[in-house]
C-alpha cells in the first residue's frame, strides 16, 4: 500500500519519498514509491502531473492501494526523490470537485435526483443527473451553490468507522462498506469520495453553471469554478469587448444591436438580389439576333444569375452562347448554351475547350458548365470562331 500523503494534507505540493521500483515500457517508465501527494485517475478526474526527481509524472494510476507513478524517465529503485507538483492545476481540480458535491447535494436535497456521472477534464466539467431540471431550476441552485461559498463553510474529509458509517445518511455511486472516506460540506451534502477537496467553501471561489443537455433521462450540466471560471469570465469579457469594437454597439446592447445588423444584412442580400436580376433583364432585352456566336463576360452578377440569359442568347444565334465570370485572378466559371439546330452542340464545345484549356467541367442537352484557367482574350477568340 501507498501511503496516501493527500489525505494528510490537500495543500501538499512538494513532498519526499523513497523509489521501492522502477519499471519501464517503451519510453515510459512505471514507479511505484512508498508515499505520494500524487491523486491518481480516480472519482472522474484525470491524475495530477509534475515532477518527480527529475523526471516528469504523465499520469498516476491506484490499484489495490498501490499508486503507480508514470513518468517519461527512470529513476534509481531505492533513491530519496523529491517531488513537486503542478498545484496551480491540483488547486482547480479541488475546486471544481469541491463546487461538484455542493451541486449535486443541493439538487438532491432539492429535487431528490442523482448525480449518476462526474467528469473533471481540462477543458470541460459535466455532472450528469438522474432526472431533468429546468434552467430557473438551475439558476436557484447556482445562486444557493453561491451563497454556500460566500458562507465559507468548512469541507470535512473523514473516515468513520463501520459503526459511525452505518448511522450516516450520505450519497454514494458504490456500495462500499470498508474504508469509506466521507466528505461533508456543512448541512449541505454528505457523500463518498476518494478525492481531494478544498478545506473550506470559501476557496472555491465561484461556482458558475453553464449550458445543460438532456442527457439519458436526465440532464447534463457543464460547470466551472474558480480560478477556471474567472479565466472563462475574461475570455467572454473580451470576447464580448471585441464585439462591441467591431460593432460600434455598447458592451450592455451586443445582442440586439447584432440582431438589427442580421436583419440589416438579410434585407440587403435581397435588394442585391433583386438588383442583379434586373442587371440581368436588362442585358437579355439587349441581345440581337445574331449569326455569330455570342461570348461575354460578366463578373457582377455571377454565374448562376446568367443562365437565363445564356438561354435567351442561344435562341438568338446560330452559334452558342458563352457567359464568364471570374472565379479568381487566374480561373473563369463558365456556361456555354445552344438552341437545336446550332452549327455546335454544347457537349463539342465544351469537349473542344478541354482539349485547347483543359477546361473541367459537364453537363447535358442544352447547357454545360464548368471552370477554366485561360486567358480571357483566348477564350473569347475561341469562341467567336465556333
Ligand atoms: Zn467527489
Amino acid at each position: 500500500m501507498t501511503e496516501k500523503l493527500y489525505y494528510l494534507d490537500n495543500k501538499l505540493s512538494e513532498f519526499d519519498a523513497n523509489v521501492l521500483s522502477c519499471e519501464c515500457d517503451g519510453d515510459r517508465y512505471s514507479i511505484i514509491l512508498d508515499k505520494t501527494a500524487f491523486f491518481p485517475c480516480e472519482g472522474g478526474q484525470y491524475a495530477d502531473t509534475g515532477m518527480l526527481g527529475g523526471v516528469r509524472v504523465l499520469d498516476v494510476r491506484e490499484k489495490d492501494g498501490v499508486i503507480t507513478h508514470i513518468t517519461d524517465g527512470a529513476l534509481e529503485v531505492g533513491a530519496s526523490v523529491h517531488g513537486v507538483l503542478d498545484f496551480d492545476d491540483r488547486f482547480e481540480k479541488m475546486q471544481c470537485h469541491s463546487g461538484e458535491h455542493i451541486v449535486s447535494g443541493l439538487i438532491h436535497k432539492l429535487y431528490g435526483l442523482n448525480n449518476v456521472g462526474f467528469h473533471l477534464g481540462r477543458d470541460d466539467v459535466t455532472l450528469d443527473f438522474d432526472g431533468v431540471l429546468g434552467a430557473d431550476e438551475l439558476a436557484h441552485i447556482e445562486a444557493l451553490a453561491n451563497r454556500a461559498v460566500y458562507e465559507n463553510i468548512p469541507i470535512i474529509c473523514e473516515f468513520p468507522g463501520p459503526d459511525k458509517l452505518a448511522e450516516l445518511d450520505y450519497r454514494s455511486k458504490l456500495e462500499l462498506t470498508e474504508n469509506v472516506r466521507i466528505v461533508t460540506v456543512g448541512d449541505i451534502d454528505m457523500c463518498a469520495c476518494c478525492a481531494p477537496h478544498v478545506s473550506r467553501t470559501g476557496e472555491i471561489g465561484i461556482i458558475k453553471l453553464l449550458d445543460f443537455i438532456h442527457y439519458k433521462g436526465g440532464i447534463r450540466v457543464h460547470m466551472l469554478c474558480g480560478a477556471r471560471a474567472l479565466r472563462d469570465y475574461g475570455e467572454r469579457y473580451r470576447r464580448n469587448r471585441e464585439i462591441s469594437n467591431l460593432t460600434s454597439l455598447k458592451q450592455t446592447d451586443v445582442v440586439s444591436g447584432v440582431e438589427r445588423l442580421l436583419d440589416e444584412n438579410g434585407r440587403l442580400k435581397g435588394e442585391l438580389v433583386e438588383t442583379k436580376k434586373s442587371i440581368v433583364k436588362r442585358m437579355i432585352a439587349g441581345i440581337e439576333k445574331s449569326e455569330k456566336s455570342i461570348v461575354i463576360f460578366e463578373d457582377t452578377v455571377g454565374i448562376d444569375m446568367m443562365r437565363e440569359y445564356a438561354n435567351t442568347a442561344a435562341a438568338s444565334t446560330d452559334g452558342i452562347c458563352a457567359v464568364f465570370c471570374k472565379k479568381s485572378d487566374t480561373e473563369y466559371n463558365f456556361i456555354l448554351a445552344s438552341r437545336d439546330g446550332a452549327r455546335m452542340s454544347t457537349g463539342d464545345a465544351l469537349k473542344l475547350m478541354k482539349e485547347k484549356f483543359g477546361a473541367r467541367g459537364g453537363g447535358a442537352g442544352s447547357m454545360v458548365s464548368g471552370t477554366v484557367s485561360a486567358d480571357g482574350n483566348a477564350l473569347h477568340a475561341f469562341v467567336e470562331n465556333i
